[in-house]
């Protein structure tokens, strides 16, 4: 990459103003790596406009002078998507200053947000109005809306609610020749041709950075239940999954499923876990309910986890009395990655299949993977009720971790090769950026990937947004 003109940055300086941009080594550092420390990159200039006219001015002058640029929302995507590669040929084009409510519409149930807002504080203005917006990931404290819609995120209540392709209206985008499309619409129904809103949402800012967002907000649940079931294996998880939603019309918010091996992991490295049931099991179930009132939501849990009890699908269960003990139960959920860390190194596979083809995927994968490394420890677990398995294989006892993580490539082919065989996909989150940019390309039809590179071309001819990445 070529080094960018002392005036080309000077101008972009210009149309930003003092408050906008960093280049001392020591501010622009942060926006060179993400948190996993996988990618370094480097940047001369890290530009933080505080308006979409000033981010279409940006774009603009880096189509005139063909200077590529990195958008940046929260940086925790961790594909290297986000960061700029090595050789300081790019540009930094953070959103963070983009950061207001525009307008909450509570009869039309919407809210439009520009991308810099943090995805809490989004939750946050949704709650304050008396609404919902029900996007939740463990990252919320510090993603960003636009990064949220670059990577379609999905979270705990993907299956009652979707991901970010789902929740969104509505986009207002900064084209890459400048242009600003506004397709702020708060519209549900709109039949007037290709749906342009979804060419960006996914394309991790290689077509177009977008400035603002219409998202879809729902009513506040009034009751929350949650329940922690042990289940014979992941096939009755996911007969369960069934039931539960049979019997409770559509209240099932949260399905997630939990292997012994991770609560044991949980209990030994988190303080203040502890194991929700008397005796020890091989699966587990988090099964988040919500809905009108208080006790009928109870009382239908409870008739569907025994009628679920009497068909051998659910082996023991308790269903929290309080808040604190349902955060108690999330608490152990959502610290299983965290908790293998302690353990020594994991081999992370982010994959989704049908949620028919889960329990055949983990029995299949975990015998793949020990086949290729006698004695690895099989640790899966996650959103089971939309077919998004975490499947984290943690190394052997006593095995040297540089050694295991040797074996990254094969471990993760072998998951992918099988992902792909059951009809799934090798990223269910995170998105693709570097670090799957090529493994892509082995699983999609070759007409898919011409496809997309036929829009890359159409929206961005120079190829100045976010070179490199996703294709
Ligand atoms: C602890 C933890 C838990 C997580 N849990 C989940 C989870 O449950 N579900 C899930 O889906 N993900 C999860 N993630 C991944 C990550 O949080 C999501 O991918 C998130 O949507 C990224 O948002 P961000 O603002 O950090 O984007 P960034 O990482 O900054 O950027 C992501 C991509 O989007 C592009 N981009 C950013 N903003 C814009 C914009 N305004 N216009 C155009 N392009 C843009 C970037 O160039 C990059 O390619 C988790 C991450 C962590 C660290």
């Amino acid at each position: 990459m070529n080094a960018i003109p002392a005036a080309v940055l000077d101008e972009l300086r210009r149309i930003v103003g003092p408050r906008g941009w960093a280049s001392d080594p020591a501010d622009v550092e942060p926006y060179l790596v993400e948190w996993r420390g996988l990618y370094r990159g480097a940047a001369p200039l890290v530009l933080k406009p505080a308006s979409t006219a000033e981010v279409a001015a940006i774009v603009a002058h880096c189509r005139r002078t063909k200077t590529p640029l990195v958008p940046q929302g929260g940086n925790t995507s961790l594909v290297g998507g986000s960061i700029p590669f090595e050789g300081g040929g790019e540009v930094v084009l953070s959103l963070s200053r983009l950061n207001r409510v525009r307008a909450v519409d509570a009869l039309n149930d919407t809210i439009t947000v520009e991308a810099g807002c943090v995805l809490a504080d989004v939750q946050a203005a949704a709650a304050a109005a008396g609404r919902l917006f029900p996007l939740r990931i463990a990252s919320e404290s510090s993603c960003q809306i636009g990064g949220n819609l670059s990577t379609n995120a999905g979270g705990n209540a993907v299956l009652r609610y979707g991901s970010m392709r789902d929740l969104t209206l509505g986009l207002e985008v900064v084209l890459a020749d400048g242009r600003v499309w506004d397709g702020l619409r708060g519209l549900r129904k709109d039949n007037t041709g290709y749906d342009v809103k979804h060419w960006f949402i996914g394309a991790e800012g290689t077509l177009g950075v977008i400035t603002a967002a219409v998202l879809k907000l729902f009513p506040q649940p009034q009751a929350i239940e949650t329940a922690f079931a042990a289940v014979p294996g992941p096939a009755q998880a996911v007969e369960l999954l069934a039931l539960a939603k049979a019997m409770g019309g559509g209240q099932v918010s949260a399905f997630e499923i939990v292997p012994r091996i991770g609560l044991e992991l949980v209990l030994r490295y988190i303080p203040g876990t502890a194991d929700p049931l008397a005796a020890a099991h091989g699966w587990y179930v988090l099964l988040e309910c919500t809905g009108g009132k208080g006790g009928e939501l109870r009382a239908d849990l409870e008739t569907m986890l025994g009628a679920a009890a009497e068909r051998g699908l659910v082996l023991d269960a308790t269903i929290a009395a309080s808040a604190a003990q349902a955060a108690g139960l999330w608490k152990i959920r959502e610290n299983i990655s965290a908790a293998q860390k302690f353990e020594g190194g994991s081999i992370k596979c982010d994959i989704a299949v049908p949620v028919s083809r889960v329990a055949e995927f983990i029995a299949r994968a975990g015998a793949a993977v020990t086949a290729l490394v006698p004695g690895t420890r099989v640790v899966a677990f996650g959103h089971i009720g939309d077919g998004n398995i975490h499947f984290n294989p943690l190394q052997p006892a006593g095995m040297d971790k540089a050694a295991f993580l040797a074996r990254w490539d094969d471990v993760t082919r072998a998951v992918h090769d099988l992902t792909h065989a059951l009809g799934g996909s090798i990223s269910a989150e995170h998105g693709v950026g570097r670090l799957k940019r090529e493994e892509i390309r082995r699983y999609k039809a070759p007409v898919e990937i011409e496809l997309m590179a036929a829009l890359k071309r159409a929206l961005d001819p120079d190829g100045i947004l976010n070179p490199g990445k996703l294709l």
